[in-house]
């Protein structure tokens, strides 16, 4: 029951279950509870956990996903309560793990690496302490310190571990910095893709550069930023710049993790928001991109809306009209190219006061 965000509780679980999806576990069932405040043992009240431990048992279920983020007395007190192997984990998990499993299988930046794993070893850092403490008081208090010493080992390892990455990150920062310095010395506009996952931002990106840049149907497909060089008929070219996909409840340490590799939005030119208009949610997934834009910081760029996959929407026509009646919408297909014309020329247009601002600049 998070009260401060934009998706209802079905919604924010049906997205869950497509988080759950992505990450390679079969969904078989969920449910939810209204309480006036989480309990503070168990999150969910005792006879919703009683509950789902008969679900568990009737239907062999390894793993059960909260909804919002628990405490590590939480995560405890339900796995002993569930009993037997059942894991259980929060959304921030399940989504770090995702983003780990796509550092692993898909050909994500050094940077990419070391920011999900450094984001990994922030989540687990806090609830490292409890966990030995635990341990600590199972075995009745007859290896007293024990616990306590080894806390410590496993607390300076991680801090060491998340030094050096730290350290790491920011030499892979610099190099950054310095190839978009670079980049800027010849006067090309970029223009950054913004977007919900699964929006549609790396087909648009393969469709208008013919680069292979992995699109799937899956939440965050996109791990790092990929510029390409578009090139327009009249000759004029622009960089676009796919970045990673925003979600809902996008974990903290994530955000702040994430962070640098964003500072390539707020030294573009134009931000084309990408929307998904098939999806039922369109509406609160742009409110939710716009809150983590806002929380970078760069509402003062120029932003163009993109409607995309109106193709899959259930009225094509009555989304066109919409969007007419609209003077900063364009509506295209990314997948079949619908409407990719228009859209560059929408980009020309909206960045024709940065260009007279860049030519301005010239010698
Ligand atoms: P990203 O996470 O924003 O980069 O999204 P992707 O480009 O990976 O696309 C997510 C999914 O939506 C993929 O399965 C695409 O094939 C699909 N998709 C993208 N654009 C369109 C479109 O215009 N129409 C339809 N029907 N599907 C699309």
């Amino acid at each position: 029951g998070d009260t401060q965000n934009y998706f209802g509780i079905e919604e924010s679980i049906n997205e869950l279950a497509q988080l759950a999806d992505t990450a390679g576990l079969m969904v078989v069932g969920s449910t939810y509870q209204k309480l006036a405040s989480p309990n503070p043992r168990t999150y969910i009240g005792s006879g919703k956990v009683s509950e789902i431990k008969s679900a568990i048992h009737a239907l062999g279920v390894e793993t059960v996903i909260f909804d919002d983020e628990l405490s590590a007395g939480q995560l405890r007190n339900l796995e002993k309560a569930f009993g037997g192997d059942v894991r259980v984990c929060d959304r921030t998990a399940l989504i770090l793990d995702i983003f780990n499993q796509r550092a692993a299988t898909h050909e994500a930046s050094l940077q990419a690496i070391f920011l999900v794993a450094l984001a990994q070893m922030e989540y687990q850092l806090p609830r490292l302490t409890k966990m030995w403490t635990h341990l600590e008081r199972q075995a009745g208090g007859k290896v007293k310190g024990m616990g306590e010493k080894q806390i410590e080992v496993d607390k300076r390892i991680l801090r060491n571990q998340i030094g050096i990455l730290r350290k790491e990150l920011e030499t892979v920062r610099k190099h950054r910095k310095q190839y978009r310095n670079r980049r800027f010395s010849v006067p090309v506009p970029v223009v950054s893709l913004v977007g919900y996952t699964n929006a549609g931002k790396s087909t648009l990106l393969n469709q208008l550069t013919g680069a292979n840049v992995l699109a799937e149907d899956k939440l965050f497909a996109t791990l790092d930023p990929t510029t390409r060089r578009v090139q327009m008929k009249n000759g004029k070219e622009f960089l676009l710049t796919d970045t990673v996909g925003f979600i809902q409840k996008l974990p903290t340490t994530l955000v702040a993790a994430f962070r640098a590799t964003l500072e390539e939005i707020s030294e573009s030119s134009l931000l084309v928001h990408v929307v998904d208009i098939s999806h039922p949610l369109s509406e609160q997934q742009i409110d939710a991109v716009d809150k983590v834009l806002s929380e970078l910081d760069v509402l003062s760029i120029p932003r163009l809306m993109v409607w995309n996959k109106v193709d899959k929407s259930s009225d094509p026509q009555k989304v066109r009209l919409e969007a007419e009646k609209r003077d900063d919408v364009i509506c295209i297909s990314a997948l079949n190219g619908d409407g990719l014309p228009e859209f560059c020329n929408a980009v020309q247009e909206k960045l024709k006061d940065s260009m007279v601002w860049v030519e301005a600049l010239l010698p």
